[in-house]
């Protein structure tokens, strides 16, 4: 068997295409949504990654600001540049880049922000919305990982979907949401016992642990959805010739570039699993389209106007 592959970047931009649509009716009614980027110290990938999401803003007509904090930027400094964003009517989306400076006390720059502009979904208001159901701005990439599912069309209700990781930004929301959508939901994490076992048993597995190819082929049962959520850089070449042995050509290209992406689940799944997310180019896109997609909710749900967007309801529903 070899899984079909559930690619991140076709579902992307069919958000886009939708979100577009969505943002031309806001337009009519003068409202052009806003994300504002608070982008503190001099973290390179942090600056990528805030890079991207502005390109997005742009690529859909939104509206975008960058403020950069010194790497010295105190905690006291931070809340006030979110009670000005809290207070700028133009801002619907308040993005405040992980991680902050050491110095700065993270948890209450991130519950600093407005419940109605956290469109990445860390509040602790938000979060209590998710726990009990109710709308609310969910978590980029674990309601990233909902609509690969559903636009597959991969059955989540009944199902049994394990997920491996428990964070605050990636496992425990995910596995809410797949509860929420009627699996039946098994969190896994460091202390779990016979894991192998327990992965076999699932019909869905969401794989968000950060250790590249942890996930062998054989602890997955064959046919199962399988979302792989890391995103590890290896430069080990003993590593890359343990993953990729099966697949010359990437390990060319590792030999080529000196470093290969990989995900948590070991690429060999490819041949036992129904379906997977290729790393890169299955869940990477869609965090930063669901960040793009929760801007425009929060514009709407602030702002008023226009009909909600399919991505946006599976979020938060039973
Ligand atoms: P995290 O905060 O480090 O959490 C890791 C989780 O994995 C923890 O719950 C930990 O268990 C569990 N874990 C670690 N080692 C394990 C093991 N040997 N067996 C079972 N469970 C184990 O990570 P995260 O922020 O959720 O991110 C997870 C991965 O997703 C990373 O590779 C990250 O780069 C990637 N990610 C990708 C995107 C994207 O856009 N594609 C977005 C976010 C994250 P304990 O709780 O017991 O310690």
């Amino acid at each position: 068997m070899t899984a079909r592959l559930l690619d991140g970047n076709q579902i992307r931009d069919a958000i886009f295409a939708e979100l577009k649509n969505e943002i031309a009716i806001l337009d009519s009614a003068g409202i052009k949504p806003g994300l504002a980027a608070v982008l503190a110290g001099n973290n390179p990938a942090s600056h990528l990654y805030v890079k991207s999401k502005i390109a997005a803003c742009e690529q859909l007509g939104m509206a975008s600001a960058l403020i950069t904090p010194s790497a010295e930027t105190s905690t006291l400094d931070m809340l006030r540049v979110v009670e000005d964003l809290n207070r700028d009517n133009a801002i619907d989306g308040i993005l405040v880049q992980l991680p902050l400076p050491p110095q700065v006390d993270t948890k209450r720059v991130l519950e600093a922000v407005d419940p109605a502009k956290d469109v990445d979904g860390f509040h602790p208001v938000n979060l209590g919305r998710l726990v009990s159901g109710r709308p609310g701005l969910v978590a980029c990439t674990p309601a990233g990982c909902m609509e690969i599912l559903r636009r597959n069309g991969i059955g989540v209700e009944g199902a049994h979907a394990v997920v491996l990781g428990r964070s605050d930004i990636v496992g425990k929301p995910m596995a809410l949401l797949l509860m929420h959508a009627n699996a039946t939901v098994t969190i896994c994490h460091s202390k779990t016992r016979d894991l192998p076992d327990v992965l076999r048993r699932a019909d869905i597995i969401v794989a968000a642990i950060g250790k590249p190819g942890f996930v062998a082929a054989d602890w997955i049962r064959p046919g199962a959805a399988v979302i792989d959520v890391g995103t590890n850089k290896v430069t080990d070449p003993r590593e890359a010739e343990r993953l990729f042995r099966n697949f010359p050509a990437r390990l060319e290209k590792f030999r080529a570039k000196g470093s290969i992406l990989v995900g948590d689940v070991h690429p060999d799944a490819v041949k036992v699993a129904g379906a997977l997310t290729p790393v890169p180019g299955g869940v990477g896109p869609m965090t930063i389209t669901m960040l793009m997609s929760n801007t425009v909710k929060a514009a709407r749900l602030r702002r008023g106007g226009g009909k909600p967007l399919a991505s946006q309801s599976t979020a938060t529903a039973h």
